[in-house]
């Protein structure tokens, strides 16, 4: 079976450079990226999703063959309704792993079709993640390097207000 299509989900609460670094990267292995922005219907985040998906949508532009949606439920039925059969994931450190093993086997379980492919992260961006942006953010710390412009000046508004 080839694999052409891929997925790489999250919270994206909010997008960062990491995420942006594994999105470039993954664009170049596969025909098709979709970022999948993973809806929480309990638990709600800084930015709507409908912000969230706008932000990724702003910074993909560039990039031809990715696209943005969001989804509800399990990561591996929206692959299968959607012909996707690579879920992409990122690695910081080591702390990542046992989650990550954990949903990458659960998902295994749930469907061994869907193969889960980790990228390591880009070693300028190992200790960045959007919570950290957010707490940097919230007391006026400067974020120019690891966010995208558009989402320093949405960070900026959101904690003015
Ligand atoms: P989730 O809530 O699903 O972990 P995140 O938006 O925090 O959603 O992360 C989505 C994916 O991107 C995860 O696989 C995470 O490990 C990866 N990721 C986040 N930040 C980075 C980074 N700085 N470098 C590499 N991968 C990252």
């Amino acid at each position: 079976m080839s694999r052409n299509k891929a997925v790489y989900p999250g919270s994206f609460d909010p997008l960062t450079n990491g995420h942006m670094d594994i999105i470039r990267r993954a664009a170049k292995l596969y025909e098709e990226v979709t970022v999948a922005v993973l809806v929480n219907t309990t638990k709600s985040g800084l930015f709507t999703f409908e912000e969230r998906v706008e932000l990724i949508e702003n910074e993909i532009k560039d990039l031809p063959n990715v696209k943005v949606d969001s989804f509800v439920g399990l990561l591996v039925d929206y692959c299968k309704n959607n012909d996707i059969d690579v879920i992409i994931r990122g690695l910081r450190a080591i702390s990542d792993y046992e989650y990550e093993m954990q949903i990458a086997q659960m998902n295994r379980t749930l469907n061994p079709e869907v193969e889960t492919v980790f990228m390591m992260t880009n070693t300028k961006y190992s200790f960045l993640s959007s919570s950290i942006v957010k707490e940097v953010a919230r007391f006026g710390g400067n974020i120019k390097e690891i966010v995208p412009a558009l989402v320093q000046e949405k960070l900026k508004s959101k904690y003015r207000g």
